[in-house]
């Protein structure tokens, strides 16, 4: 991406953590957003730290996991913004601390639905928008534990591990069209990641979230503004991988 001025990016998962700080920094930029979150409180908070840079800002209660609902959003985006330009699909939860023989169905679909669908369905339905553009980025976020697995973490290394797949086989696929591609691999990031991990569901047993916020905050090494930070380079650049903190 040559020039951020007057570009239009969409971030999902732009409540907290690197997404908010992504939107800031893009903001500052001159880069016009679409701000995409389950949590409507924390998505309006963001959008209240992007008043001060003047540049128009969408806000968007949404479920990245319901495909109907991410097409809304890319129609509702375009007819706000009248196109697209750089794409970053951040939503994320995370589940940890939970051994596969205890896991529950629901849980591992629920990781599924947000990490891997989310991004299948925010790429696919920004896409044929992005394309008509002369240079345009798409950012899907996966994870260190997308690039190596750890026990107890299988639902989430399994999105992660997807996200990078998919991600990879797209940039080949667009290696000739105006879209580049990037995956993000962030490790431990200083975010509410870790407070938004849910117990697992026979969380009684063998889940306790206490365990799985110190699993997070034990290897939060990189904050949020340096994260994004490094993504904006990365998308500055066409980096076809971003990986943060260790
Ligand atoms: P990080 O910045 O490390 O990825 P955070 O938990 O701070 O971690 O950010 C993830 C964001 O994704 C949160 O703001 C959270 O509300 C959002 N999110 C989680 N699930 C969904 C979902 N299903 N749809 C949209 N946003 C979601």
């Amino acid at each position: 991406m040559k020039t951020f001025q007057q570009k239009v990016a969409v971030i999902t998962g732009a409540g907290s953590g690197i997404g908010r700080e992504l939107a800031i920094q893009l903001a500052q930029k001159g880069v016009h957003i679409a701000i995409a979150d389950i949590q409507e409180e924390q998505l309006h908070e963001t959008a209240n730290l992007l008043v001060q840079y003047h540049v128009t800002v969408s806000t968007h209660v949404l479920d990245v996991s319901q495909r109907e609902a991410v097409y809304r959003f890319a129609d509702d985006v375009i007819a706000r913004h009248k196109g697209v330009h750089i794409v970053i699909n951040n939503a994320g939860v995370a589940l940890s601390n939970v051994q596969v023989n205890q896991m529950a169905y629901e849980d591992f679909e629920w990781v599924l639905g947000v990490n891997l669908w989310g991004v299948v369905y925010g790429t696919k339905a920004f896409l044929p928008h992005l394309l008509k553009q002369s240079e345009a980025n798409l950012v899907n976020t996966s994870s260190l534990y997308g690039l190596t697995a750890v026990a107890k973490a299988a639902a989430y290394c399994t999105s992660k591990f997807a996200v990078r797949g998919f991600t990879e086989a797209l940039r080949q696929e667009l290696c000739q069209t105006p879209v580049a591609v990037t995956v993000v691999h962030p490790g431990g990031i200083r975010t509410c990641i870790a407070r938004n991990t849910r117990p697992a569901t026979n969380g009684d047993i063998i889940s306790n979230p206490e365990h799985a916020v110190q699993h997070f905050e034990q290897q939060a090494q990189t904050s949020a503004v340096d994260a994004a930070r490094l993504i904006i380079e990365g998308i500055r650049r066409n980096t076809p991988r971003v990986i943060i903190g260790k």
